[in-house]
Order: structure tokens, then C-alpha cells, then sequence
């Protein structure tokens, strides 16, 4: 993997991350496929609306469909079918949040699938294994997610047991066509991010994340963790935000410095009728909506907006018809779509700052949250 910050502005980096399978401009979004699938669109539609990067998760791939069968198909890329880049979390975060956590040791994670209540075991030696195995371009190592609130003691040590399996990770490697990003944990407290920082930079990853954010703090204490982290990992490689975020989230982020980020909102909004706009957010299901024969953005170009009105979304989605999540969640993906591609060429302009103060006035002037 290869990656290259072309311009700065401030702080606000644009750059090309390139990998086995294409490329991607940063700052990007990246859309969520778990089961290696974004949810409700076909990964056609997911190219044509620019994204070259999906994110998908070793936990939920290694209990369905199974590391066999992926091999069998030649890994993760000819088993989906998608033909752009891959990066896959660990699934230490859905070890904490779906599964039954049964118990962590230096050696790793002992787990009960949510599925079936089986019981497994994650090291950070066979998570790597996993994503070299099926062919990721990108692979999270395990880490352990700091929850919120945390002891600073508690944060202590599941950064230093992070930066301990970071550390075995690298080790257990046996490819380069699998890059390797560490996460940096320490919950709210700015030493320990800082001695993460310090300890994981001096290690051969090709990227750092920004783990144990966007799990229940308020979000000034998220802005400055994220603006400390930033400003302290390497210049030269891409920083990864994970989980976040909302629109306005993403503009901080960049602001800060961060080059990539995932989020399930806007196709989990998108399945549940929540649609953003250039002026706010709105809900599809509203009976304000059932004859309003405009498009839900007039400002977007993409499928749906081009060809459908917010009164036959509404009777889509209150219908119960399958279409509805289909249609929303185009919608959604162009419009973050759309916000990263503004992003970037507002830095590559030098004008990201006049960019965030003009998207968010129009943003928060919505005619309501619906
Ligand atoms: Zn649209």
C-alpha cells in the first residue's frame, strides 16, 4: 500500500491511498459492509457513486461465511465480487458489543457467537492471519475498545495491552499485500493517548486509527481526543477514524487531520427513513411528506433524487416495500459521497475552512429534523 498527502490545508490533508485493488482519494468515507455487502445497494451502484474502498469485519466473516469457505472462493474479492479496495476491522469492536464476551487474556479474546452461541477465540496472530488469508488490502489489528466511561487505570491497561497485541501483529505477518493499521486507544486521557501515539508510531504500520471514539462520550471530549491523536501520528501516513460519524462530525475530523472514516448512518438511517440534505436531516416516514412531489434534495443528482419524489418515498417506506431502503440508501451514500468529494476539493482549493462554515449554516437551517 501506498499513500501520498498532496496538499494541506491547515491541518486538512488531501492525499491517494493506493492498494492491491485501486485506489481512493482521501479524506474518504467509507461504506459499511459487514457481511460483505453494503446493505441494500449492489456493489455496482456502489462504484458508480465513487466509492473504491468498503470496510467489512473479521468477526462476522469468520462466523458466516467462515475463513474455509472464503479460501475456497479464492478469498474475500472473487467470493463478493466487489473489485475495489477492502479494509476489514478486527472485530475487537463487535467482540465488545454483539457478541458474548466471555473473557480477555494477554493470549486474546474468548467469545460466544451471537449467532449461535458457539464458542471462539481471537488473537491478534489469527486475526491477521484471517485478513491475509482472504485478501484485504487493508487489516485492523485486534485491539481491546476502551469502553465510556473508563477508569484511568482500566484505560491504562487496555492500552497497554493494545499496543502489546499492535506489537505481535506486526510480527505475525507474512505478506505485504495485506497493510496493517494499528489503533490507538487511551480512552479520554490525553497521557495515555499520547504514550500510545508514542509507542505505536515507532512500529511498521502503513496507517493508525483513532479507536474508542463515537462509543457513548460527549462530543467535545471526541473532538479534542481526536485533534490530540492527529496532531501526534505520523505526517506520512493515512489516519483513520473509526465509527464516525455524522456529517458535522467529519468536518472536525478533517479539520484535525484525519483521512478516513466509516460509519453505518448513513445506510442504517437510510433503512429506517432518516435522509440527509444539504439542509438538515429529514424523516421520510413525516405525513407533512405525503404530497410533497419534490425531490428529497433538490441540490442532489443522484438516482433517487433525480427520478423520485419525498410522496412516493413516504408511501415506499410506510408501505413496508423493499424498494424504499433501496432508493434511501443510494440517496444517503451519494450525499456522503458527494460531502467527501467537496471536502477534498475545498483542500485542494485552500478553502476548506469557508467550505465547513458555509455546509454547516446550510446544514442547520433545515426545514426541521422531520
Ligand atoms: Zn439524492
Amino acid at each position: 500500500m501506498e499513500f501520498q498527502v498532496i496538499r494541506k490545508d491547515g491541518n486538512a490533508r488531501y492525499g491517494i491511498l493506493r492498494g492491491t485493488h485501486g485506489e481512493t482519494e482521501t479524506p474518504c468515507f467509507m461504506p459499511v459492509g459487514t457481511l460483505g455487502a453494503v446493505k441494500g445497494v449492489t456493489w455496482d451502484r456502489i462504484g458508480q457513486m465513487g466509492y473504491s474502498l468498503v470496510l467489512s469485519n473479521v468477526y462476522h466473516l469468520y462466523l458466516r461465511p467462515g475463513l474455509e469457505i472464503l479460501q475456497e472462493a479464492g478469498g474475500i474479492h472473487p467470493f463478493t465480487g466487489w473489485k475495489g479496495l477492502i479494509l476489514t476491522d478486527s472485530g475487537g469492536f463487535q467482540v465488545f458489543s454483539l457478541s458474548k464476551l466471555m473473557k480477555i487474556t494477554e493470549d486474546g479474546i474468548y467469545f460466544k457467537s451471537h449467532i449461535d452461541g458457539s464458542e471462539h477465540f481471537f488473537s491478534p496472530e489469527f486475526v491477521v492471519e484471517f485478513e491475509e488469508k482472504i485478501g484485504v488490502d487493508i487489516g485492523m489489528v485486534l485491539d481491546e475498545c476502551t469502553p465510556y466511561p473508563a477508569t484511568y487505570e482500566y484505560a491504562k491497561h487496555s492500552m497497554e495491552r493494545t499496543v502489546r497485541w499492535a506489537l505481535r501483529s506486526i510480527r505475525a505477518r507474512t505478506t505485504d499485500k495485506t497493510a496493517i493499521f494499528a489503533i490507538v486507544q487511551g480512552g479520554v486521557y490525553n497521557d495515555l493517548r499520547l504514550k500510545c501515539v508514542e509507542m505505536l508510531s515507532e512500529l511498521p504500520f502503513e496507517g493508525f486509527a483513532i479507536g474508542g471514539l463515537s462509543v457513548g462520550e460527549p462530543k467535545d471530549e471526541m473532538y479534542r481526543i481526536t485533534r490530540l491523536v492527529a496532531s501526534q501520528l505520523p505526517e506520512d501516513k493515512p489516519r483513520y477514524l473509526m465509527g464516525v460519524g455524522k456529517p458535522e462530525d467529519i468536518l472536525e475530523a478533517v479539520e484535525a487531520g484525519v483521512d478516513m472514516f466509516d460509519c453505518v448512518i448513513p445506510t442504517r438511517n437510510a433503512r429506517n427513513g432518516t435522509l440527509f440534505t444539504s439542509r438538515g436531516k429529514i424523516n421520510i416516514k413525516a405525513a407533512k411528506f405525503k404530497r410533497d412531489f419534490s425531490p428529497v434534495d433538490p441540490e442532489c443528482d443522484c438516482y433517487t433524487c433525480k427520478n423520485f419524489s419525498r410522496a412516493y418515498l413516504r408511501h415506499l417506506y410506510v408501505s413496508g416495500e423493499i424498494n424504499a431502503a433501496i432508493l434511501n440508501t443510494i440517496h444517503n451514500l451519494h450525499f456522503y459521497g458527494r460531502l467527501m468529494k467537496d471536502i477534498r476539493e475545498a483542500i485542494k482549493k485552500g478553502k476548506f475552512q469557508e467550505f465547513k462554515r458555509n455546509f454547516l449554516e446550510k446544514y442547520s437551517s433545515q426545514e426541521g429534523s422531520g
